[in-house]
Order: C-alpha cells, then structure tokens, then sequence
C-alpha cells in the first residue's frame, strides 16, 4: 500500500508517489528567526518531523527547513533593541533549534539560511525577468501575475477577483494590485547586497524558491507548512519556480497543517496570546508538549489548554508505565518493529489519534502478558513505535521521578474514578484504574471506601 497524503493543490488524499523511490525531497518553510518561536510555531516542526520519520522507513531522505534571516520583522527587531541584525538571527537560530530539539523534532539534513543564498536568488530572478514573468520598476523587481494563468491555483483564488477585489492601496510602479515583491531596494543602514538592480533585498517568496532548488532540485516531491502559508507564501514560490523553469512542476504534494488556537483565538504573536516553547519547557516536559500537538489530526484546529496538556501527560504515564521495570536486550529492540496497524494509521495521511490509539492497544496488552519472554517483546515494540512518534526516549524510572511520591495526586485520581463511578461513567473509572496500574499504585475498593497502596516496583 502506497503512503497516502492530502495534497492541498489536488484537494484531496491521494497516494504518494515519489520521482525517485531513491531520494524523496521535502521542505518545509521554516521559522523568520527574530523572536521565540510559540507552540502553534512548533505544530509544523513537529507535525512534519513526524513525516519525515515516517518517510525514512521507507525511503532515503532529504528533508530542508530553512531559516528566514532577512526579513523586514528582524530589521525592525534590531532597530528596537538595537542588537546587530547578525547577532539576533544567530541567537534565534540556536534557541529555535534547542527548543524543537526539546519537543523531540531530529534535525532536518539541511537548514539553509537565505542569507546564504543570495546569489542564487539574484540568478532565479534574472531568469524570471527574461522569461517575461517579471519587471523591474524603481529598484523594484516585481512578478508580473498575470504572466502566469496557472495563478491562484494552488490556493483556489481566482486572479480577475483578486485583482478586482483589491483594497490595499496599490504601490504606483505596480501592473496589478496582486504583483509581488521579487527583490526591493534598501537604504545604506539595512541590510543589502549589490544586485543588476541596485544594492538592495530579496522578497520573502523568492527565498523558499531559490533555497529550494539549491538544495532539492526543480521539482520537490514534497512542499509543507502552515495552512496560513498556502496564500500568499506558496502561492508565489510556485508561480516563481514554475515560472522560471518553463512550467515544470515545483512541487508534487503540497502539505498544510492547521492552526493551533489558544481558548478558540488562533495563537499568533500580532494577537499576542502566544504561549512560548522556551517558557513552556520549564514545566511541561518535551514529550508531553510533543505528544500534546500530536493528539489531534494534523490538518484539524488544535485548541491548547490545561486539559490537552494533562490528556497528554496521562497518556505517556500509561505508555511508560506498561514498560517500567521491563528490561529489553539491545538485540530485541534492534529487531522490533512498531505495531503494523499504527504505521498503516501513519501512512494514512498521518492519522495520528488512530496511531496513538494502536499505541495504547499494544501497551494494553502488554500490561496483561505475564510470559517474560513475550513482555520483553511486546515492550521492545513499545520502543520502536515510541521512535517512530518521537515519544518514549526517557528511562522509564526517570519518568516517574518524584510521581510515586506525589500522595495527594493519586488521592485526586482516586476521588475522580469515584466520583466518575457515581455518575456510572465505568470507562473512565477503568481508564483511572489501569492508569494508576500502570504507575505501579493498586487500589482496592471497600466498604469505607478505596484504599491503595505501591504495588511492585522494578527492583522487587
Ligand atoms: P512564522 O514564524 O510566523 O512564519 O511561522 C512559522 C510557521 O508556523 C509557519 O509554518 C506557520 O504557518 C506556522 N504557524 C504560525 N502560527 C501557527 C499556529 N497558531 N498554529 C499552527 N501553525 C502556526
Ligand atoms: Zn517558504
């Protein structure tokens, strides 16, 4: 069975395909590094990390995430703080990385930086001119969108009413209200390179386009970001590429996840309710944050709450907890595979609640195997599909550090599973159980009510 994705472009899910079975490509639009990135940010990286996981089971990668380090937002950072643009970009490059190392995201193969690139975006832009589908007008060069009839295309809008439907005031030297900025001029205190153009920067779109061919080829098997990004961002990279490489496709599947709000108002920093990775790794450990953006489909909202959060962290207390005290040969888990049934719900246009579901299902069974031998086996392929998702790297002992101890905690869920029993919701109530099984604690239910008590430990 082949992968199946939902390919924005086409509309649908369809089977993935790659051009070469022995190179897949992937990009995925990475962050404008002057300011931490919040956790709707990290849905993408970690969302699309996922994928890339996946793919590597079955094909050899190359997976690119750029970083934006010229932008007008850094500009204006750096005349706010007065910090040198470099040391802002630098700065921010390494913090992005560190906390999307926290979340569990494993380095893309290649993070090109578009300062980087500068030549090459002068170069596509040279072409895009020759070719007709682009102009310069006062040290602007802008794309001419009505040079290309394949425009909107991608993101289903139709040019005549974009152009007509337009209400931005339209900058004088522009054909139409809808032409993009290809390469502008700067003035002598921002940042700029010598072009045919005069001394100046590139727009936003034309950096994704030149970093992406650098480094994946013309045509990219895969193109993933934000839903947000599908227009205008990509709708101008594919106008671009396309455009300049006399209308070979640019990329064969287009990925967009959806957004993450916060109390049902999208998370973002012009709305300023942005809950920032960096602060949130002081008291939410990685994998739970992970697992916390994971548990929704990726194309689906998101809404991030206390609850999703706890949701999140019971779900790993139960995963680590059917593997505690487990000790699993290095030979088994180089043999183990994650359960058949969670990849088939990955390949699934990365069904993840499914997934998580068959996750839970093996640990299930696992808690009730007795069999030594069979419960090293079933908790070796416990580890294979925690690499897979990006979850169960810790030791399960350190998992539990300081949680046994937590009296007034297993007291809460005790009073939850009765309280939970009186209103005859038994799933929930067995739900609480098996929890607390599988953190080691047995109850026993009696006349004056439940007791509990540490059932063994891994050293018994
Ligand atoms: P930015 O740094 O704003 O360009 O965003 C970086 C990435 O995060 C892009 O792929 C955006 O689409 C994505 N993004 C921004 N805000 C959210 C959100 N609230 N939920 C999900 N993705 C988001
Ligand atoms: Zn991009």
């Amino acid at each position: 069975m082949a992968i199946r994705l939902h390919d924005t472009k086409r509309g649908r899910k369809v089977d993935f395909e790659p051009l070469d079975e022995n190179r897949v490509t992937m990009y995925l639009c990475g962050p404008t590094v002057y300011n931490y990135a919040h956790i709707g940010n990290a849905r993408p990286a970690v969302v699309f990390d996922l994928l890339a996981r996946l793919l590597r089971r079955r094909y050899t990668l190359k997976f690119a995430r750029n970083f934006t380090d010229v932008d007008d937002k850094i500009n204006a950072a750096s005349l706010e703080t007065g910090r040198p643009i470099h040391e802002i970009t630098e700065r921010f490059k390494r913090v992005y990385n560190e906390d999307m190392a926290a979340l569990g995201v494993l380095p893309p193969d290649v993070e090109p930086c578009a300062t980087e690139h500068i030549d090459e975006m002068i170069a596509m832009i040279e072409t895009l001119i020759e070719k007709g589908h682009a102009y310069e007008a006062e040290g602007h060069v802008l794309f001419d969108v009505e040079s290309n009839p394949d425009y909107g295309s991608l993101s289903k809008r139709d040019l005549r009413e974009m152009i007509a439907g337009a209400r931005v005031e339209v900058a004088p030297y522009k054909k139409a209200a809808q032409d993009f900025v290809l390469w502008k001029p700067s003035t002598p205190e921002l940042p700029g390179w010598d072009s045919p153009w005069g001394r100046g920067r590139p727009g936003w779109h034309i950096e994704c386009s030149a970093m992406a061919e650098r480094h994946l080829g013309t045509t990219i098997d895969i193109h993933a970001g934000g839903q947000d990004l599908v227009f205008p961002h990509h709708e101008n990279e594919m106008a671009q590429s396309t455009c300049a490489h006399d209308g070979a496709v640019f990329a064969n599947y287009w990925l967009h996840n959806g957004f993450l709000s916060m109390d049902r108002a999208k998370m973002s920093k012009s709305l300023g309710n942005v809950l920032l990775v960096h602060d949130l790794i002081e008291r939410i450990p990685g994998e739970v944050m992970r697992l916390a953006l994971l548990s929704a489909h990726y194309r689906q909202p998101l809404d991030w709450s206390d609850d999703t959060v706890d949701a999140a962290q019971r779900m790993l207390d139960r995963l680590y907890g059917a593997v505690r005290g487990i000790e699993v040969s290095e030979d088994r888990r180089a043999e183990a595979s994650p359960p058949e049934a969670m990849i088939e719900a990955l390949e699934d246009d990365l069904n993840t609640p499914k997934a998580m579901a068959e996750f839970f299902a093996l640990a299930k069974t696992l808690n009730k195997a007795t069999d030594e031998g069979e419960r090293e086996r079933l908790a070796a392929s416990m580890y294979a599909a925690g690499e897979l998702m990006g979850l169960l790297s810790s030791d399960p002992e350190d998992w539990f550090v300081g949680e046994d101890g937590d009296d007034a905690g297993i007291q809460a869920l005790i009073d939850e599973r009765a309280a939970a029993k009186r209103e005859r919701d038994f799933a929930r109530a067995d739900g609480i159980r098996d929890e607390l099984a599988a953190r080691g604690i047995a109850i026993e239910d009696g006349p004056d009510g439940t007791t509990w008590r540490r059932a063994r430990t891994a050293d018994e």
